[in-house]
């Protein structure tokens, strides 16, 4: 990522050429050149065409380097394999900043990439910042700046949303709906196949612009997700980025990923990612724009009771329901608040909440109860339901509802449900910033969103703990296994990693005959457990290699037989046999920890029930290295088991705050170790005795050669 500032050429160029303005009306560069013109941008504007001498009645130039005055930033719209030339044009005439519209590069194949590529080269080359190919363009509502070098035929209002579109075809949409909603766009940017800027660019230049307070983004793939967790991470705390992503099925995913280049990347990693840097992740562009007119315009909530006001019961009820599935509160309204609005409400009225004010409410009524539930310190939301009977004026009910909320720094939804005169009350709420719906549910989804934003917002996140640990001894297991070329570490190998890290571990002999075993399970003390040990034993369940609870040496000798002849049928070998002799744990409850490394994001850690239950319930959560204390017991609490670890049914909880401590020990090791590519601590056997919680089974694998560069 190069410095922010130099992404000014794009967003606030001081002159612009339009390479490829053609004559014909209707073409993209003429189209572009005319949208400049009408958005009466704040500096000289050069059309550059090979044989017109003027473009739209404006003087036009053969070549950059003909155009007499500098040039910040060059729209490119030429054909795809003059592209390259123009380029280096531009480079030569010391134009900063490049737009190219022109499509038919890496989306297309090999040939295209390798262009591409080539037009990398010389912007790198010349210090230039390249925005495209493959893309439709750049808005800048700045007054001091005016720039429309788009070819969308609607450009929204002036406002404080920055917005990035992956594709450029959707941007045109994308645009048209802000426009709609009444939506004010700071500044909007399609990036297409991002061969220099991407999103992570833009976050970074919109990071510390006070212009952009909202941002929303559209991707299919992201380049450097880890710079992009740290960067979003920052950038949440001052303003929400909301973002959909597409690609969420596997379909969807195969298209996004033919389309981009990209990899298919699995949905897990996003949704850790977002959790983790506070993103507001919407499923479709509508929810993006629903949530978008609620964060862009109204204060966050303090918290998540809401207050439902209405004209009618059926709509207030669907309100209620849709708040509480999302689990946000609808207290009853306190007999005071209640009999303060029934000084301007129907004496039938219903006021505990939702406050039906019944059919023929008057504005004055609605604007009279809602400003007692803001008012109130019962609720920290309203959402105003209006459904237009004969005799109340939609309009009217829109400015009331204004009107209250004047002096209030709580959130307000506005949804006017049916057809008469409402579409013009939700543009007046709309363009008074208050948002406004037509269904209910998508009031409430935005709340729910705004609540979760706020959340994540005041929590506060402190740096990881580092935990004094044997790092030279873990070091040198895994420096023997990879010089041995082993991807999967030995059993004591694991534990003896584990160990110098930090973490509880059974007690656990390895023993290779019956002496051997004997004697560890004399060390030990009964009971103990054994199972088989080896490369080619990887679940000993499943093989029934595991034998608990073993409560003498007969009983052991026993056991040692009957696993002896498990091994001699698994291997086919009846020599080079290894046991585990372990104390035996004496928790009742079972978790997992892991790593997985995916090359790309970086490690992640995770954290779920253990035991035979993971496959069962799949109930694991995944949150990316760095974890800090806030985000490790986040994790612990976020498992929808984790009623069973806090106890039910009278029984204690376990130590959790081992289990907190553990996750983050696990972190500082995953990144110490980027060689770990996957690792299973599965289970760690828990009780409400610290010295009781033990791991009995970890598994650890690193990275091949093959994958180690990715
Ligand atoms: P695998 O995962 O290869 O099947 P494990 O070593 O995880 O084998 O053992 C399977 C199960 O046996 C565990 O989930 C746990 O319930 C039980 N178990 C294993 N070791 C112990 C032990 N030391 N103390 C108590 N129970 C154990
Ligand atoms: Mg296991």
């Amino acid at each position: 990522m190069l410095n922010a500032e130099s992404l000014n050429a794009i967003f606030r160029p001081r002159s612009v050429a339009v390479i490829g303005a053609s004559r014909r009306e209707g073409a993209i560069g003429r189209v572009i050149f005319e949208k400049l013109l009408e958005s009466d941008f704040n500096g000289p504007v050069f059309p550059v065409h090979p044989t017109a001498t003027y473009v739209h009645s404006v003087k036009a130039y053969p070549s950059i380097k003909a155009v007499p005055d500098p040039v910040d930033l060059a729209v490119i719209a030429v054909k795809r394999d003059l592209v390259l030339n123009v380029v280096k044009e531009c480079a030569e005439a010391g134009v900063k900043g490049l737009i190219v519209i022109t499509a038919g590069f890496r989306e297309v194949g090999e040939e295209g990439r390798k262009l591409e590529n080539e037009i990398l080269e010389v912007v790198r080359a010349h210090n230039m910042r390249m925005v495209g190919p493959n893309c439709m363009g750049v808005i800048c509502t700045d007054p001091q700046v005016n720039l429309n070098a788009t070819f969308a035929p609607a450009v929204p209002r002036r406002g404080h949303i920055g917005f990035v579109s992956q594709s450029g075809a959707l941007g045109v949409t994308i645009l048209e709906h802000a426009a709609k909603l009444n939506l004010g766009v700071s500044m909007f940017i399609s990036i297409g196949n991002k061969a220099d800027v991407a999103g992570n660019d833009v976050l970074d230049y919109w990071r510390n612009d006070p212009s952009v307070e909202v941002i929303l983004m559209y991707l299919e793939s992201f380049g450097r997700p880890q710079q992009f967790i740290r960067l979003a991470q920052d950038i949440s705390r001052k303003k929400p980025i909301i973002i959909v992503k597409s690609g969420r099925t596997k379909s969807g995913a195969r298209a996004a990923s033919s389309h981009t280049g990209a990899l298919a990347e699995t949905d897990v990693l996003y949704d850790a990612m977002f959790q983790q840097c506070g993103i507001i992740r919407a499923d479709t562009i509508e929810e993006m724009f629903d949530f978008a007119m609620g964060l862009a315009n109204q204060p966050l909530p303090r918290g998540n009771r809401v207050a439902i006001i209405t004209n009618a019961g059926g709509p207030g009820i669907l309100a209620a329901d849709a708040c509480e599935n999302l689990g946000l509160q609808l207290p009853r309204l306190s007999d005071e608040v209640q009999a303060k609005i029934r000084k301007q409400a129907a004496a039938e009225a219903s006021l505990g909440n939702p406050v039906d004010l019944l059919a023929a409410a008057t504005e004055e009524e609605f604007r009279h109860a809602l400003s007692c539930v803001l008012q109130s310190d019962e609720v920290d939301a309203a959402i105003v339901i209006f459904v237009p009977p004969v005799v109340t004026d939609p309009i009217k009910v829109a400015h009331s509802v204004s009107r209250a909320m004047e002096g209030s720094d709580k959130p307000v939804m506005g949804c006017f449900m049916g057809v008469k005169g409402v579409a013009s009350s939700i543009q007046e709420l709309q363009r008074r910033g208050i948002p406004a719906y037509e269904f209910p549910e998508s009031a409430a989804k935005t709340l729910r969103a705004m609540v979760d934003y706020a959340q994540w917002r005041s929590k506060t996140i402190s740096p990881p703990v580092r935990f004094q640990v044997d790092r030279p001894a873990a070091a040198e297991i895994v420096e023997k296994a990879i010089a041995q070329k082993r991807s999967r570490l030995l059993d004591h190998e694991a534990f003896q990693m584990l160990r110098a890290y930090g973490f509880p571990i059974a007690e656990t002999r390895i023993g290779r005959n019956w002496p051997e075993i004997r004697d560890a399970a004399r060390e030990i003390g009964y009971p103990v457990v054994l199972k088989l040990s080896g490369e080619d034993i990887l679940h000993k369940t499943e093989l029934q290699a595991v034998r608990v609870n073993i409560q003498d040496e007969q009983a052991l000798q026993r056991e040692f037989d009957a696993l002896y002849r498990i091994f001699e049928n698994q291997t086919g070998r009846s020599d080079d046999v290894r046991f585990l002799v372990q104390e035996m744990a004496a928790g009742n409850r079972e978790v997992m920890l892991g790593i997985h490394h995916n090359p790309k994001f970086g490690p992640m850690i995770a954290f779920g029930l253990g035991g035979v239950w993971v496959e069962v319930f799949r109930d694991v959560v995944f949150r990316f290295a760095p974890l800090s204390a806030e985000i490790a017991e986040e994790m612990v609490h976020s498992i929808r088991g984790a009623g069973i670890l806090k106890g039910v049914r009278g029984e204690p909880s376990v130590d959790l705050p081992l289990l907190i401590e553990s996750l983050q020990r696990l972190s500082q090791l995953a990144l110490d170790f980027p060689q770990i590519r996957e690792l299973d601590i599965n289970p760690f056997i828990v009780s409400p005795a610290r010295e009781h919680c033990k791991i009995v089974d970890v598994r650890i694998l690193l990275q091949s050669a093959t994958d180690k560069n990715v």
